[in-house]
This record gives C-alpha cells, sequence and structure tokens, in this order.
C-alpha cells in the first residue's frame, strides 16, 4: 500500500477518495480539507475569535487541532452533563488537551451549575435524554459564545454525522431541521454564528487523525446514545458506503448544491423576531424560553431574571453565508 502522493509506505487507505496516504500525506490531506470547508462554505475569516464546542470525544479535539494549525484563535467549551462515569472521563480529556498545549478551556457544568443531569432531568421534564441534552447545549453554546463576544461557534459534526441526519430529516421530510442543515447558520439577532469545519472529513479519518496527532479522547460513545435512531441511520449508511464508498459524500453534497437552498427560508422566518425570554434574557419566542422551561421542569435551578448575562446584540457579523 503506497501512499498518492510521495509513493512511501502508506498507513491508511480513505476508500471516498480511492487512494492510500502515509502520515505526513494524510495529516495534510485532513487540514486542506478542513481549509476547504471553510472557504467553500466562508466559514471563518482569519482575525475571527473561535469559540469550539468540546466533547472529549475525537471530532471536536480534531477540529480545535486542525483550525490552531490554520492559525486561528480558537477557545474551548466543554458542558457536563451529569452523565454518570462517561462525563468525568470525557471531561479529563478535554482538561487534558487544552492543558498540555496551553489553550483556554471553559468547563460549564449541568448539576453544578443549573442543578439537573441529562438523565434525570429529561426523565423529569418527559424528554427523552438526547432531546434534552440538544436543548441544554444548544441554550449554554449560544449563551457562551455571546458572553465571550465570539464571531463563530464551532461544532465537530463530521460527514458522518451529517449524512445520517440528512437521511433522517429526508425520510420524513422536516423542512425545518432541512434548513438547519447547513454547513454555516448565519449569525442573527442574539444567536452566534454556527459552523461545522469537518463536514468533509468521515469518523474514520478524524478518528485516525487523532491517533496520528497523538490527541488522547474518549473512545466509548455516550451511553444515553444506545438505540437511538441516529446510530441507526448511520449503521444503514455505513453498509451502503461500503459497498459504494463515496455515497456519503454524494447524499450530503448533492443536498447541499441542489436543494439545500429551498429550506433555508423556513429557518429564516424562526431566527427572525424574537423576543427575549423574561428569565435568562436569551432570544426566545414565549415569554419563557424553551432551556428555562426545561431546567424548571427538570427540577433545576433557572436563571433568575437580571441575573443571567446580557445579551450583546447588534455586534455584526464577519462572514457567513450570504
Ligand atoms: S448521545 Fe444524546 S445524551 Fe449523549 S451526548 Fe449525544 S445528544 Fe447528549
Ligand atoms: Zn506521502
Ligand atoms: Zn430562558
Amino acid at each position: 500500500m503506497k501512499c498518492r502522493v510521495c509513493r512511501g509506505p502508506a498507513v491508511i487507505d480513505v476508500r471516498r477518495h480511492n487512494a492510500n496516504f502515509c502520515e505526513e500525506h494524510f495529516l495534510r490531506l485532513c487540514r486542506n480539507q478542513v481549509e476547504r470547508a471553510i472557504e467553500q462554505h466562508r466559514m471563518l475569516s482569519s482575525g475571527d475569535r473561535v469559540l469550539v464546542a468540546v466533547s472529549g470525544g475525537k471530532d471536536s479535539l480534531a477540529v480545535w487541532d486542525i483550525l490552531l494549525e490554520l492559525g486561528y484563535q480558537v477557545d474551548g467549551l466543554y458542558l457536563g452533563l451529569g452523565i454518570d462515569g462517561y462525563s468525568g472521563r470525557s471531561e479529563a480529556y478535554a482538561r487534558a488537551f487544552a492543558k498540555d498545549r496551553g489553550l483556554s478551556l471553559e468547563v460549564v457544568d449541568l448539576p453544578a451549575d443549573y442543578g439537573y443531569d441529562i438523565p434525570n432531568g429529561a426523565r423529569a421534564a418527559r424528554r427523552v435524554p438526547c432531546s434534552a441534552c440538544g436543548l441544554s447545549k444548544r441554550h449554554l453554546f449560544d449563551e457562551a459564545a455571546r458572553r465571550g463576544n465570539y464571531d463563530a461557534l464551532v461544532t465537530g459534526h463530521n460527514l458522518d454525522d451529517e449524512a445520517a441526519v440528512l437521511l433522517g430529516n429526508v425520510l420524513r421530510w422536516q423542512g425545518e431541521y432541512l434548513g438547519r442543515q447547513q454547513p454555516v447558520l448565519p449569525a442573527g439577532e442574539g444567536f452566534p454564528r454556527k459552523v461545522k469545519p469537518l463536514v468533509r472529513l468521515g469518523e474514520r479519518e478524524t478518528a485516525a487523525y487523532c491517533v496520528l496527532r497523538g490527541i488522547e479522547y474518549v473512545v466509548e460513545e455516550c451511553p444515553m446514545a444506545e438505540g437511538n435512531r441516529h446510530l441507526g441511520y448511520k449503521e444503514a449508511l455505513n453498509a451502503i458506503e461500503e459497498r459504494s464508498p463515496g455515497t456519503k459524500h454524494d447524499f450530503y453534497f448533492g443536498f447541499l448544491d441542489r436543494a439545500a437552498d429551498r429550506f433555508v427560508p423556513v429557518v429564516a422566518e424562526e431566527r427572525g423576531a424574537v423576543g427575549s425570554c423574561v428569565r435568562c434574557g436569551a432570544p426566545a419566542n414565549a415569554e419563557i424560553c424553551a432551556f428555562c422551561r426545561l431546567v424548571e421542569r427538570a427540577g433545576g435551578r433557572a436563571p433568575e431574571a437580571g441575573t443571567d448575562v446580557p445579551l450583546l446584540l447588534g455586534r455584526p457579523p464577519t462572514g457567513g453565508v450570504s
């Protein structure tokens, strides 16, 4: 097995590209793919202050590392979900990555800071854990990005994630979700720009990237993921990809090229004309935002009116899709 670029011994095959790569050229491929995604979708501009949502897993640590390599100024944010054992181990990897490199990592902890954890809070609020988790993450990541006045919030969603989410959304034709399925969501009133620089890399590649770069990450999956639909969609796509390499890429990027525009107005409508939550001040379409309602039902401590971080509205976006 020889590297496509230098003909030296290869360490990995990437069937989607029908090629093998040595360590040096594989790492370069990963950086190039991220750079290309950033340019193609106008995700970031040089000089942007970037906040990355870090889980302690391979994807978020890989994207943090690659963005630093590309010269961006990137801080991390870790959200502790209070999931027995798993959360502690994930946090340790996130902290170690930041400490070893002298990076800034903010840690928000649901049990300590908001008085609930995902398994018990979701039960009390009569939600499935991933729904309570997703809502908490969206709210607290947005809030941290506003508070820190960051230009963009980065997440580690990779091609496998995006293709699986797309499959789920297409199977039910969920227009609102399809409208959000962009590699970039531009900033809106009270919402940071959200970007996914790993959309051109699969999870096998981000795992290999971490191994080759000596990045240690939590390998186990979140126990709450077991049996959820998303994993089922991933397995289905993996079976198809096995027989036809490149299908995930064509499915996702074909959607972006040919269909995604049709669904964007649904989100623009939803992101416009929002008011503020009377409890926490976050953008909301009701008196009390969905996060504060969740915290209340989960038996946690909602932020009190006037004591939460003020909204930093009106900062002009420095990039994003037009
Ligand atoms: S699997 Fe569900 S509960 Fe676990 S981190 Fe993901 S969204 Fe949260
Ligand atoms: Zn090579
Ligand atoms: Zn609120």
